[in-house]
């Protein structure tokens, strides 16, 4: 069994994961009931934690889509503009916390316009222009803001892909578990196959689908101040136990 799938089968075996404040003054994940060691488990495709020397910054966040870019959509509500919001809201918990965090976009633009010597698509350029960021910035992680869109109106709640890394599975499950309280569901982090940034971005990253435009429920809180500030903490409470964890 690929060493991600082993990580993730413990974290979820794992079923109650104890938060305690960090000793440094962060947060900390103490596990209960078999422990996992991701340090041990370094896949060996990513340079070691300990190769990097302080990264510029920890955490990128992308903030999904932008510009001519909109992203799902109900009626005029765009999720460009919902995962810009929540990213602020998450760049501002984290910064609090005292985590070196960058976020991609701070306004609503392509990050292609930003990249003029791609003479490719748009499409291209935004992707290529995602990916290149991680290796300028020397960065920790890579976590990429989305929301959710179903044919089935009912469905809701947060899913979080990872790539098939055991760093960035564990991410995932930490996130997962996060978004899953604050939305009382139970949604497992899942694989997430060709998605480019979880396919070309040489750090670990996931992306966070945090709920879904198209239930009502979900909306709601997507789009309300307060509701994408919870979902912005419950993020952050998933990267700052991931950064306890793996240092
Ligand atoms: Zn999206």
């Amino acid at each position: 069994m690929p060493l991600w799938k082993r990580v993730k089968r413990a974290a979820v075996r794992a079923a109650s994961l104890t938060v305690v404040v960090c000793a440094l003054g962060g947060w900390a994940i103490a596990p209960v009931g078999e422990g996992i060691d991701p340090m041990v488990d370094a896949n060996p495709l990513f340079p070691s934690p300990t190769s990097h020397a302080l990264p510029a910054a920890e955490v990128i966040i992308d903030a999904g889509h932008g510009g001519i870019d909109g992203g799902t959509h109900v009626g005029d509500i765009l999720e460009k503009d919902i995962n810009l919001a929540i990213s602020r809201k998450l760049y501002l918990i984290l910064r609090s916390h005292g985590v070196r965090a960058v976020l991609n976009r701070t306004g609503d633009y392509a990050l292609s316009d930003d990249n003029r010597w791609h003479r490719s698509s748009r499409h291209q350029r935004d992707l290529s222009q995602r990916g290149g960021l991680p290796e300028e910035l020397d960065a920790g992680i890579f976590v990429s803001i989305h929301v959710n869109w179903s044919k089935r109106s009912g469905t809701r709640g947060p899913i979080v892909l990872h790539q098939e890394e055991a760093r960035s599975a564990l991410l995932g499950n930490f996130i997962q578990q996060g978004l899953n309280m604050q939305q009382q569901s139970k949604f497992l982090p899942q694989a997430g196959g060709p998605f480019y940034v979880l396919k070309k971005i040489k750090i670990p990253s996931v992306i966070v689908e945090t709920a879904f435009m198209s239930n009502a429920k979900d909306r709601e809180m997507l789009t309300s101040p307060r509701g994408q500030t919870r979902i912005a903490a419950a993020i952050a409470g998933g990267i700052l136990a991931y950064r306890c964890v793996v240092r």
